[in-house]
């Protein structure tokens, strides 16, 4: 399978090189050449599958050209190591539990599928791939633990001294092995700055291979596909519509969601829930497209005035806004809205983080408005992630789950880097 550029359809790369760039060179977003379709045998068989035969089918019919049959096992079953379990909140409305990964969100699938096929991928390159990730919490920790104890794979993660809460730098600094945490005396945007401008550095991309694991990557996309196929596949098989809504940000999730329905899955309909970062929605009710800076919110993992995958999101429907506008529908909330909602879920017994708040209402609404359908939401992140949040919307205390009690345990431990390329330089120079 060749990958083309959204940017010029016509430059078709390997994908070795779509991984290994992560971005096309012209900045458009990497997509397949052509999107496989499952048969309607496998479509109906679904609910007698595992995830992780879902998984090795799904994935055979984009990679089987590239991987072998060992190597998709091996990448899959390193993925699907946790499960994303479908909860029934009421009538007709499931919570899909994407937080039971290592750092407790959605983008622990993406982070692991990207890891294990980077070091498929350069398994007979005789240098080591060095990952560079500047972070400002969430990226670092996804990543860190995607790549933890993966041969081959160094990474090397930047981040603003004191910009980031103690139990997301706990997330990155405490796991040795693989992973260097490297403290900048900065911001966040010094650390992005420094990782982009070892990118453009010469004499280091000749002694060192260097890549980004960015949350563009197809490596990190195509994965997320993966869990709409298996929530279908758990729903009440009752020839109701389906919809599924998906609290987004930069549109990757929902992106693989529609994915999964150009390959086959029969998902009626989407809903793109969004905080008040609302580019999309205002597109899909008939704005232009028009980007803005990022407003802060309470669902800050969705706080983005430019989603990097719009233009993914066109390719999906041939380029076409009528259709996407037509198969996609978008709604945004205030925070306000956001801990109401919560406050509201909890008297049914389900605790809500604040973006899967924002996904239950988007469905809820999407629901009231077009009857006779039965809808699933992404639960992205767990409720203890945001923590001071939750607990201050629903006057209560969460217990932490044990894999983050844990990392609260481990032991800090990073380089320092002074606020300058030169010093970040001279450390790389140094690696072997
Ligand atoms: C990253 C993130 C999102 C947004 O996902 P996109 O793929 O960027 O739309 C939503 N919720 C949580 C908890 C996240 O970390």
């Amino acid at each position: 399978m060749k990958f083309y550029s959204t940017n010029n359809p016509k430059q078709k790369v390997s994908l070795a090189e779509a991984v290994i760039k992560g971005l096309a060179p012209d900045q458009g977003l990497y997509m397949p050449e052509r999107i496989p379709i499952l048969s309607k045998q496998f479509i109906e068989k679904l609910p007698e599958f595992s995830f992780k035969e879902i998984g090795y089918k799904v994935i055979s019919a984009i990679f089987s050209e590239d991987l072998t049959k060992a190597q998709i096992h091996d990448l899959v079953d390193h993925t699907l190591t946790f499960d994303a379990p479908l909860i029934k909140v009421e009538q007709d409305v499931f919570s899909l539990e994407l937080f039971h990964g290592p750092t407790l969100a959605f983008k622990d699938f993406g982070a692991r599928f990207c890891s294990k096929l980077m070091s498929l991928l350069l398994k007979d390159s005789e240098k080591k791939v060095r990952v560079l990730v500047a972070t400002s919490g969430d990226t670092g920790s996804a990543v860190a633990n995607g790549f933890l104890g993966v041969d081959g794979v160094e990474v090397i993660i930047l981040f603003p001294k004191g910009k980031v809460s103690e139990l997301q730098e706990k997330q990155f600094t405490t796991l040795g092995q693989n992973i260097t945490a490297l403290e900048v005396d900065g911001v966040f945007d010094d650390c992005q700055a420094m990782v982009k401008q070892a990118f453009l550095d010469k004499e280091l991309n000749e002694k060192l291979l260097l890549t980004s694991a960015n949350s563009i990557n197809i490596a990190r996309w195509i994965p997320q596909s993966l869990y709409y196929f298996y929530a279908y596949s758990r729903l009440p098989q009752n020839g109701k519509k389906v919809a599924f809504a998906v609290p987004s940000g930069n549109f990757g999730n929902i992106a693989a969601g529609i994915l999964a329905q150009r390959m086959g899955l029969p998902i009626d309909h989407f809903v793109a829930a969004t905080n008040v970062n609302k580019v999309v929605p205002d597109f899909l009710r008939g704005a232009k497209f028009k980007t803005m800076s990022s407003i802060p919110t309470i669902s800050n993992s969705m706080d983005v005035g430019n989603p990097s995958n719009f233009p993914r999101l066109l390719a999906l429907y041939g380029n076409s806004e009528k259709t996407l506008k037509e198969s996609v529908a978008g709604y945004f909330y205030r925070d306000a809205e956001t801990v109401e909602v919560m406050q509201e879920v909890k008297k049914m017994g389900y605790t809500l983080d604040p973006h899967g708040a924002v996904g239950y209402k988007g469905l809820k609404d999407f629901m009231l408005e077009n009857p006779g359908y039965q809808g699933v939401f992404l639960e992205t992140a767990h409720p203890g992630k945001f923590r001071e949040t939750v607990e201050k919307a629903l006057d209560l205390k969460l217990t932490l789950p044990d894999r983050l009690a844990t990392f609260m345990k481990g032991e800090k431990r990073v380089g320092i880097l002074n606020n300058d390329f030169g010093d970040f330089r001279k450390y790389l120079m140094k690696l072997e």
